[in-house]
């Protein structure tokens, strides 16, 4: 199902080692999405296909005080809504319960320990306590209550907590819960803001080669064809794999088409230097990608995207547009005529 991630907040009061909002590599900032931007976010999200909305990216979503009121937009357009949160913090039951209520479909809790001890040390600042009664209070209002969110404890993995991950697992499931364990990236001994800071990917970009060393033809970035994310300036970011820096913008969501964006995420030159796994492209890629690149080159159409609207054919002015990457961009439209 694709999916777009739209932050409600610029914000989070965990931090995390392994992340560069808890590392504050993205500071934190009191910005919060205006609900009637959000509003045409997600309108044109489903317009354009989307089907699913995720309000989280790089931040904690329950800081938002209206999550409710972002849900109950999401649900009011039919689509399905997810919320991931750390559950760290207390004061937020009626918040949590009035997310539930308004229909929220998935909620994704993630913890790194079953003991406060293992929990905080890559949950830094994460009180288990306090998740462990949110959790509880929601198992027990779903007892009560016809709620259908589905729960899912996810367990992040580390080389340092793997003993306790059956513990979680069975906490999950005496709670009735999902369980998934996800394997974490990094360690918390090595903070991301050893390495992951904006200047290391500005000197990725500035070492920008066509050579395309981790892509292939005939493979895509799921990131790029099943999701996209948005900040809460409206930004779109290259990809929820990575963080959402200014210098890895491609531009506002609500000013840019579906077409438009696809392509600047495409041929973005971070990519042939990114090792996540590509998949093989389906035949509904071939055609999005064929059409959003003859778009873009102003080639002859030669297929119709199913859901393209009359404005994805707008002629819209970009900063991609030096010779090099028109080139690339050329040269990756022949290569998918090839093979359509
Ligand atoms: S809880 Fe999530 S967003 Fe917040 S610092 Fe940790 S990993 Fe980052
Ligand atoms: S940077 Fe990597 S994960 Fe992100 S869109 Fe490019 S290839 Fe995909």
């Amino acid at each position: 199902m694709s999916i777009i991630y739209v932050d409600l907040i610029d914000a989070c009061h965990m931090k995390c080692p392994t992340c560069v909002r808890g590392t504050r590599l993205l500071p934190n900032s009191s910005r919060r999405i205006p609900m009637e931007q959000f509003e045409r976010i997600v309108e044109k999200a489903k317009h354009e296909g989307y089907e699913n909305v995720g309000l989280y990216n790089w931040t904690e979503p329950f800081l938002n005080a209206r999550i409710a009121d972002y849900i109950r937009v999401v649900k009011s357009l039919g689509l399905h809504c997810e919320v991931s949160t750390t559950l760290s913090f207390r004061g937020r039951t009626a918040l949590i319960e009035e997310s539930l209520r308004a229909g929220l479909n998935k909620l994704i809790v993630s913890v790194s320990g079953f003991t406060q001890e293992i929990h905080q040390i890559n949950h830094r600042g994460g009180d288990l306590a306090m998740v462990k009664a949110n959790l509880e209070h929601i198992s027990q209002l779903m007892a009560q209550e016809p709620i259908k969110t589905q729960i899912l404890l996810r367990f992040l993995r580390f080389d340092h907590n793997r003993e306790q991950e059956p513990l979680v697992a069975d906490y999950a499931q005496w709670l009735g819960f999902a369980f998934e364990p996800l394997q974490g990236v990094g360690t918390a001994d090595n903070p991301v803001s050893n390495y992951a800071h904006q200047e290391s990917f500005l000197k990725r970009l500035r070492d920008y080669s066509p050579a395309r060393l981790q892509m292939h033809d005939g493979e895509v970035c799921p990131l790029i064809m099943d999701t996209v994310a948005v900040d809460a300036n409206g930004m779109v970011s290259l990809c929820c794999a990575n963080p959402n820096y200014p210098a890895l913008e491609i531009g506002p969501y609500l000013d840019l088409t579906r077409d438009e964006i696809l392509v600047r995420r495409y041929a973005h030159p971070l990519c042939p230097s990114c090792t996540f796994p590509r998949r093989d492209a389906t035949t509904a890629d071939r055609k999005r990608l064929l059409h959003a690149l003859s778009v873009r080159l102003k080639a002859p159409q030669e297929t119709e995207s199913p859901e393209a609207s009359p404005e994805d054919r707008s002629d819209i002015s970009t900063d991609l547009g030096t010779n090099g990457m028109l080139d690339d961009i050329k040269g990756r439209l022949k290569r998918w005529r090839a093979f359509g």
